[in-house]
């Protein structure tokens, strides 16, 4: 689907909730994608992109910062504390904090970097055990513990169970977020992000809606 018609949706799904279309970041989440795809969706003007593994990220996208310098670019998947400065070298923001320890980590690195990306914490509103984030309950007291860090936190990520009502999911990490006092919501995907816009999404991150479905490698 064209880049076009997911910003149309997205419009849409603001003016049917009464929301601000500049309040919703769509971020296209172009991770295996081929890279002639990846390059249209630049073509068109679009500029701010998601991608889950550092590796991958760092294999591709340099280039294309290089040739287009207002490229915005969001860390989606799980951070390991070794990949740590490589990613905040890379990265505009982090969706996947989720433990004290990585915490700490970025903390360090901002000051030795003197830059920090935008940090959304990743929580397991499914309390999945196979899947990454806080469970719901130790929200409050992760956020508060970062706080004390001086980190720039920038919200709640989630992702819901596949074999799930999203809406459940998506009211639930507004809650949680409202409780915390943070302004953003990264939530919502190619199945499901004009609910999610519904529900406070700050962020979407849509991949196969755009770029079509991901190519296995
Ligand atoms: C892959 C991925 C997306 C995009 O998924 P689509 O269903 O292709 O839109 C969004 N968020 C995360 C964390 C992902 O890993």
């Amino acid at each position: 689907m064209p880049l076009s018609d997911i910003n149309d949706r997205i419009a849409a799904a603001c003016e049917r909730a009464g929301r601000d279309r500049s309040d919703v970041t769509l971020i296209a989440v172009s991770k295996v994608q081929p890279p002639e795809r990846v390059e249209a969706v630049l073509a068109a003007g679009h500029r701010i992109f998601g991608e889950n593994r550092v590796q991958e990220a760092q294999g591709k996208w340099p280039a294309w910062q290089k040739a287009h310098p207002d490229v915005a670019l969001h860390l989606l998947g799980p951070l390991q504390s070794n990949k740590v400065r490589p990613a905040m070298e890379l990265f505009d923001a982090i969706h996947s904090l989720d433990r004290a320890k990585l915490a700490r980590r970025i903390a360090d690195m901002a000051q030795e970097l003197g830059r920090c990306p935008d940090l959304f914490v990743q929580v397991n509103t499914g309390e999945e055990d196979q899947k990454a984030g806080l469970p719901p309950a130790e929200v409050d007291g992760f956020v508060a513990e970062v706080r004390g860090m001086d980190l720039p936190l920038a919200g709640l990520m989630c992702i819901p169970p596949v074999d799930e009502t999203p809406s459940l999911h998506f009211a639930l990490l507004r809650k949680l977020a409202e409780r915390n006092g943070l302004p953003g919501l990264s939530m919502g995907m190619s199945a499901d992000f004009e609910e999610a816009v519904a529900f406070g999404a700050t962020h979407v991150r849509v991949g196969s809606a755009i770029f079509g479905e991901r190519v296995p490698t």
